[in-house]
């Protein structure tokens, strides 16, 4: 039977690059979601600021896949990395060619993460989807984990894409109201950089996907209303396998991380010091510190982890648009390193 596979793939948009998808029909699907299974493709790389007119064949590799739930029955949707058509290196833009290099040399120590990804909807006009046409809504307090009419804007998106995410076969482990109105989470995790990785960016790609539907902009901006209004971040949960059993990796990571300061904030998406400024349950940008429970220090030690001496630790610090393959491997590099 005919599918259709949804090509997927990461472009060169700066500063913060975007997805794009095209489709491919199969005739005879032989029903393998094994990215083995799936034929490598191509697409126009001076269409998407990855490559110039004169050599503009970029190649698309499959590395994940799973059950297109929008579309349904067996189409299915198909992350890849994007690699030079010429000699088959990842592209400059490939950011998960180096996780892959990096997980795989730290792999005994079993690092798996938990990313929280907030997101703002916006109206097609740039305003902020939770705002009243014209207006501003009340100030923050009531909207977090709120309920109602006035309260909660955007629901129904997120309820398709939360069972979306658990149809595609995604690990998805939750979701909530944000507090400015219209700002919304999910999380993927635990599991692996590569893989948490790979979900949270068909997770994204869901999410444009069914807002559309709505006219609604999905937007990663770290700090899409100026003002006394939150940003929106990724929290990213990480352990070892030294971290789940005891309280002193624990901390030895929190450590660790204090070393590489500027090389992590750097990376952890554009626009970090609008969002990072001390306020809004935020640290400084350029000042680490870690706590227990402290949801106004880089780092947290959830209070959970410490009553039990074993866990994990939160880096409060990515933001929303932060590249996923990028914050596990800096990550990995600094703890594990
Ligand atoms: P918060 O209290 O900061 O809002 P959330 O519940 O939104 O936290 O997200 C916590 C994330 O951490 C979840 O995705 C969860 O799966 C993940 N997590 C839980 N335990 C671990 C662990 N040991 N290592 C890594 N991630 C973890
Ligand atoms: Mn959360
Ligand atoms: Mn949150
Ligand atoms: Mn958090």
């Amino acid at each position: 039977m005919a599918i259709q596979a949804e090509y997927i793939w990461i472009d060169g948009t700066k500063p913060t690059p975007m997805l794009r998808s095209k489709t491919k029909v199969i005739p005879e699907y032989i029903g393998s979601l094994h990215e083995l299974a799936i034929d490598e493709w191509g697409f126009d790389g001076s269409s998407t600021e990855q490559a110039t007119g004169e050599a503009s064949d970029c190649a698309l590799k499959p590395v994940f896949t799973c059950k297109d739930p929008i579309r349904g029955g067996d189409n299915i949707l198909v992350m890849c990395e994007v690699l030079l058509a010429q000699d088959g290196s990842p592209h400059p833009t490939n950011t998960r060619a180096a996780l892959r290099d990096v997980s795989a040399k730290y792999a005994d120590q079993e690092m798996i993460y938990g990313i929280e990804q907030e997101y703002t909807m916006m109206r097609t006009d740039g305003t902020p989807y939770g705002f009243p046409v014209g207006g501003e809504p009340g100030p923050q307090g009531p909207y977090y984990c709120g309920v109602g009419a006035g309260r909660v804007m955007g629901r129904e998106i997120v309820e398709r894409h939360t069972q979306a995410c658990m149809d595609a076969g995604l690990r998805i482990s939750g979701t909530n109201a944000e507090v400015m109105p219209g700002q919304w989470e999910f999380q993927i995790g635990p599991l692996p950089a590569l893989a948490v990785s790979d979900e949270i960016w068909i997770a994204r790609w869901m999410l444009h996907r069914i807002a559309e539907e709505y006219d609604v902009v999905i937007s990663l901006d770290a700090k899409p209303k100026k003002g006394d209004w939150n940003g929106a971040g990724a929290h990213t949960n990480f352990s070892t396998r030294a971290m789940r059993e005891s309280y002193d990796a624990v901390i030895a990571a929190c450590e660790k991380l204090g070393t590489r300061v500027m090389e992590h904030v750097e990376n952890y998406g554009h626009d970090i010091q609008s969002r990072l400024t001390g306020k809004h349950e935020t640290a400084p940008w350029n000042v680490y510190s870690y706590g227990v429970s402290n949801r106004g220090a880089s780092v947290r030690i959830p209070w959970q982890v410490e009553r039990n001496k074993r866990g994990y630790a939160e880096d409060r610090r990515p933001n929303a648009n932060v590249d996923p393959y990028t914050v596990t491997r800096l990550i990995l590099e600094t703890v594990c390193g």
